[in-house]
């Protein structure tokens, strides 16, 4: 892998003193660091410079680092993202990993933490897509099933002709489920296993993203076929495999 690529990281917040402090910190740290003062810029910089990671403050002027995370992810840009929240933010917190972000940063925090946070991000992140591109004999290739192609290859799944892409959580979700077809995966299991959490507030973040994976690969959400829900428990993937002709 490419070393600067992966070490490139986009510092957005406003705070002038704390900006210039974070970007020497990191630098000195090994990073190549790019900095953005509002959200817009913050935003333009993300999709173009091709960031390892965002370090994104929530609290910007102009466009909040809530919308910045939203138009990312809802545009495909899966880079991993770190957000920074005030204290007393818990509720933007949680609705920033439900977006999507990595992990979280409430201020003020040590350079040790900080730094700390973006190995483990950066390590979970890229393990991930090594786990992902390599061989599990079992969840691999194509697969098919009733009314729905699974594409591990490109990310992607085929249903009535069209190709929707996942996104990376979606995509490592239906993997473990299908990993584990016909057992019950629990949100705790998903947690753990696809946002590498061991304590968060809430599992809802769980099922928004069930919520958006069943749109794109059941014909009905409300009766899924493939991602069932058992009550108290979990999901289960319950589609029989096809094997090829
Ligand atoms: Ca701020």
């Amino acid at each position: 892998m490419n070393q600067l690529a992966d070490s490139h990281i986009l510092v957005v917040e406003d705070e002038p003193d704390l900006r210039r402090g974070l970007q020497h910190n990191l630098e000195l740290e090994g990073y190549k660091v790019d900095t953005a003062a509002d959200g817009r810029e913050g935003l333009r910089k993300a999709r173009d410079g091709h960031p390892a990671l965002v370090l994104l403050d929530l609290m910007l002027p102009g466009m909040s680092g809530l919308e910045v995370l939203r138009h990312l992810r809802e545009t495909g840009h899966e880079m991993p993202i770190i957000i920074v929240s005030a204290k007393g933010q818990d509720r933007d917190k949680v609705q920033g990993l439900e977006l999507g972000a990595d992990d979280y940063l409430t201020k003020p925090f040590g350079l040790g933490e900080l730094t700390a946070r973006i190995r483990a991000v950066l390590r979970r992140t890229q393990t991930g897509a090594k786990a992902a591109a390599g061989d599990r004999p079992a969840v691999a290739g194509v697969m098919q099933f009733p009314d729905l192609t699974i594409d591990w290859r490109r990310f992607s799944v085929l249903r009535d002709g069209v190709e929707t892409q996942l996104s990376r959580y979606e995509a490592e979700i239906l993997r473990m489920l299908v990993e584990h077809r016909g057992e019950v995966v629990s949100r705790q299991d998903l947690l753990r296993k696809v946002w590498g959490y061991v304590h968060l507030p809430t599992t809802r973040t769980v099922d928004n993203h069930i919520a958006r994976l069943r749109k794109k690969i059941e014909r009905d959400v409300e009766n899924p076929v493939h991602v069932v829900t058992v009550h108290g428990l979990g999901y289960r993937f319950e589609s029989p495999l096809r094997e090829p002709s």
